[in-house]
């Protein structure tokens, strides 16, 4: 598992900067409220055709891919619903949009692949409008997990969601649950049947919240059975929904679209709370928050792994002769750096001052000490220019291994020791149990 699925993805819900929509609506009036309501309040782009001559104009061209269409289903050159069909055979998802709503287009409509489709004559009928594309969006950004031991239903289930535009992953058992989650791949959500083969959903539940805390994933169960208690039991123990069946298929997918918003605002907020002003990068709290979880996976992978401290030299000297907002730059420009080193592999935080964290994903000290080594030499290499001064600065790091069951404090007391010891040594260096021995040895 990778350090930044402890986090989960920190999208925020209300913004699809990512995402091309068509809108296809011959009447001005709509197509201006609705272009500027999705493009302002929801950051999509929005392309709009008034014709089906132009969307196949368009289409012909094929500069643009599209993830959504919204289509008024009467057009002047359109009138039966060619247009839907048009987009539909392009395997463009579609919310219908129409004024007309008589059986024979809601059976047609129906019958059709089509997300969602609102009414134009109620009230706040482009704020619904909106809202379907929103949900159209923040689904197919949802990434589900579904665990259903029988076959029949697991299809149907996985049927149901792709329909509404999740990426589904969908598996048999409860073990199969686990093992997707340790996987690089990042869920939202798990939801799960009250039975599966292997274990129930409340010992998946356990498991789950055990090794990824409250709110890293939200986890719903879904249950046939006529005992209420489950609901009760199920959500007590840390459950995020549970779903009575048998239920609409509405119900189901926008009960899961409602878990998998609050979701997103929760991992949104996370981040936030997650990042260190000045650099942008992990704070302080959250190494603390997430280190000790991220220790208990590599060591339960039974490897080693190692933290380190990395301090900037004379930095106090760097202040006095240039100054705090020279600091600040520097310390923006080590950060920057070290970020695109780490990558999201190893957990990197600003500890505090000119201090920065890391603890490596399952890397043993020989290979950490080599990483490290790395980073010295290239921080060493950089030049910040501030003040039309062309700075350069050193960083000292303490290395310490970690092998067995500590508090996390005590791995990093002895990463400081380290650091403690390069700075004694000299500066610009990495100390650890290896050059501790080495020296001991010559
Ligand atoms: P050493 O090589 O032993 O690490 O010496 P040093 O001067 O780097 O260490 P010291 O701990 O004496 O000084 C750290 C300085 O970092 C002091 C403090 O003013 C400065 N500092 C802490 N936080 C910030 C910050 O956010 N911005 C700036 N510009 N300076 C900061
Ligand atoms: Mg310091
Ligand atoms: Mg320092």
């Amino acid at each position: 598992m990778s350090f930044r699925k402890a986090l989960g993805r920190g999208n925020n819900v209300q913004k699809h900067p990512d995402k091309r929509m068509l809108l296809v609506e011959d009447s001005r009036m709509f197509s201006t409220a609705l272009k500027q309501g999705l493009e302002v309040a929801h950051g999509i782009s929005v392309t709009h055709c008034s014709s089906l001559q132009a969307v196949k104009a368009l289409m012909e061209k094929g500069e643009i891919e599209f993830s959504l269409a919204v289509l008024d289903l009467n057009l002047p050159d359109a009138p039966n619903c060619e247009a839907l069909d048009f987009v539909l055979s392009k395997g463009i998802a579609a919310i219908v949009f129409t004024g007309t709503f008589n059986d024979t287009t809601r059976d047609y409509i129906l019958s059709k692949d089509v997300l969602d489709c609102v009414l134009k004559n109620q009230p706040d009928s482009i704020g619904q409008l909106i809202a379907a594309v929103d949900r159209a969006l923040v689904n197919s950004k949802t990434n589900v997990l579904l665990a259903d031991s029988d076959e029949a239903s697991r299809s149907s289930l996985v049927s149901l969601l792709l329909r509404q535009q999740f990426c589904v992953t969908a598996v048999e058992n409860g073990a199969q649950v686990l093992e997707l989650l340790e996987s690089p791949e990042v869920f939202d959500l798990v939801v799960t049947d009250i039975r599966l083969s292997d274990m129930s959903a409340y010992g998946l539940l356990h498991e789950i919240r055990l090794r990824y805390g409250e709110d890293a994933l939200g986890v719903i169960a879904l249950d046939g059975s006529e005992d209420r208690q489950h609901a009760a039991r199920f959500l007590r123990s840390g459950g995020t929904e549970f779903i009575q069946k048998p239920f609409l298929a509405e119900e189901f997918t926008s009960r899961i679209f409602h878990v998998a918003s609050i979701q997103k605002r929760v991992q949104a907020l996370h981040n936030i709370a997650a990042r260190d002003y000045l650099t942008d990068i992990y704070n302080r709290r959250y190494f603390f928050q997430v280190g000790p979880r991220l220790v208990e996976q590599c060591l339960r992978r039974g490897g080693s792994t190692s933290i380190a401290i990395l301090d900037i030299d004379h930095f106090k000297r760097l202040n006095d002769t240039y100054g705090h907002e020279v600091g600040d730059l520097v310390l923006k420009a080590v950060a920057k750096r070290l970020r695109a080193q780490v990558g999201d592999e190893h957990l990197l935080a600003r500890l505090g001052g000119e201090e920065f964290g890391i603890l490596f994903n399952n890397l043993n000290v020989t290979d950490a000490s080599g990483f490290c080594e790395r980073l010295r030499l290239d921080l060493a290499s950089a030049k910040v220019v501030a003040d039309d001064e062309e700075l350069s600065v050193t960083v000292s790091i303490g290395l310490a291994t970690i092998e067995s069951h500590e508090s996390f404090d005590n791995y990093l007391n002895a990463a400081d020791q380290f650091l403690y010891m390069a700075k004694y040594d000299g500066r610009n260096r990495i100390v650890s149990e290896l050059t501790v021995l080495n020296s001991i040895a010559s």
